[in-house]
């Protein structure tokens, strides 16, 4: 147990970071780690991103910070226009905070102060998956469908109306379809047993991240969700929080299906690590009916500020100059057929999900069908372990009761190339291999 005053995980002792380069991180010992999941899915970027590490200290050497109810920034209205091109302007308005949490909180928010503002007061109520997972703080943990996360808070917690999330690796219908028109049914109800008109909005991850191991969302179910918002009256927000910016190949997880939100929460891939930067992004209409009405009653101090946002329009610019997306499609395809390859060969791999750079495994006891080890084994952490020994990080998460077993992301910077992306997947190799022989 490490000395420190720092309480953040219990009963671990973590390598001192020492340094950091590309996709390799090193530690103060010397020994040098292979980033295969960007942080917690953040460091698109790498590391001593060149023009990225440029435009911060340019900036720095203007001002770093300046209160947005002070000064306006052109960083910012820049980054503004440069989101909403993004979207191919179906997302008009960009309000910027400081981190996911802050994004989805500021997204419930919106949605309540649109929907209070129209005369619609009773409009309070949100629909969410389970799994899932949001964000810590107490409005974003409500929607979060992730029980270790939320029992000791749940009394605290603006409770949302949770219903399940579509499975497709677990379900037993005969088919996907069906799997699907059943849970649109289920959650068709679940949105009608609630008061008439009290829903504002249905919160989903189009593709989830740690919660459900990259599961991925399909068209037909968004699209069936998409019409019971628009059934029930209710805004769409989707958190694009860890899938957002590039990460699944596209600049948002939804333009794969073109079925945009209302309110699309984005954050840890804005600030690819170098600062915290965040947002949401929303259709024009509602935003300037709430600002017509006097404006969100909402904001956070570090939101916006010229560093920020110099960070965010920095990254940006450099995935459009070294056309990253392109990268994230052609190496996503081949790291998936790598993994897919250990899927063959190693039979604790039931499951691997995903698109791109988000691409989940999940580890089920060999020759045993899909049934997942028991939450003693620990299977998550020590897989962490065996990839950490070879030198190599992936982020793990334990097994959810009947609804996941243990996995973990292989999410690697986005500018990973293919001779990298051989080098981590010898490594996890190894590693699926030592982990294998524990059994
Ligand atoms: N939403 C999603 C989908 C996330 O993956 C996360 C972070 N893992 C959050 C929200 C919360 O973001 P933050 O940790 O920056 O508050």
């Amino acid at each position: 147990m490490s000395n420190s005053a720092l309480f953040y995980q219990a009963g671990v002792t973590l390598p001192l970071v020492s340094h950091g380069k590309g996709i390799y991180l090193w530690d103060t010992q010397g020994k040098r780690y292979i980033d295969a999941c960007s942080g917690a899915i953040t460091c698109s970027l790498g590391h001593q991103h060149p023009s990225v590490t440029a435009a911060m200290k340019a900036q720095l050497d203007k001002v770093a910070f300046s209160y947005r109810t002070q000064f306006e920034s052109q960083v910012a209205v820049d980054l503004g226009d440069v989101m909403v091109a993004l979207t191919e302007d179906r997302l008009q308005r960009v309000f910027l905070v400081g981190s996911g949490s802050e994004a989805v909180e500021s997204a419930m928010k919106l949605a309540r102060q649109y929907f209070y503002v129209r005369g619609e007061t009773q409009r309070k109520h949100f629909v969410s998956l389970r799994p899932s997972y949001h964000g810590s703080t107490l409005g974003a943990l409500g929607l979060t469908g992730y029980q270790p996360l939320e029992q000791p808070f749940e009394d605290l917690l603006i409770p949302s109306i949770k219903v399940p999330s579509p499975d497709f690796y677990r379900y037993t219908e005969v088919d996907i379809s069906t799997h699907v028109t059943r849970l649109l049914q289920q959650t068709e109800a679940a949105m009608a047993a609630a008061p008439e008109g009290s829903i504002a909005a249905f919160v989903l991850e189009p593709v989830g991240g740690a919660s459900t191991g990259a599961r991925m969302l399909n068209r037909e179910y968004l699209q069936g969700i998409r019409a019971l918002c628009d059934r029930f009256g209710c805004l769409l927000i989707m958190d694009e929080v860890l899938s957002g910016i590039g990460r699944t190949g596209e600049w948002f997880a939804w333009q794969h299906w073109g079925i945009c939100p209302d309110i699309l929460a984005l954050a840890k891939g804005m600030g690819a690590g170098y600062y915290p930067v965040a947002a949401i992004m929303a259709k024009a209409d509602l935003v300037d009916t709430v600002q017509s009405a006097g404006g969100f009653m909402h904001g956070h101090t570090y939101a916006g500020n010229p560093l920020a946002c110099a960070t965010g329009l920095a990254v940006i610019q450099a995935m459009q100059d070294e056309n990253i997306l392109d990268n994230v499609r052609e190496q996503g395809r081949y790291l998936r057929e790598c993994l897919e390859q250990m899927k063959v060969r190693y039979p604790v791999i039931g499951d691997v999900r995903g698109i791109g750079f988000l691409q989940g495994v999940e580890l089920v006891q060999p020759d045993a069908g899909k049934t997942p080890f028991p939450a003693s084994f620990n299977a998550f952490s020590r897989i962490t372990e065996c990839a950490k020994k070879r030198g190599l990080l992936i982020y793990p998460r334990r097994c959810l009761n009947g609804m996941a077993g243990d996995h973990f992301l292989v999410t690697p910077p986005l500018i990973t190339t293919r001779v990298e992306l051989d080098e981590m997947m010898e490594c996890l190799d190894q590693a699926l291999k030592d982990f294998s022989q524990q059994l």
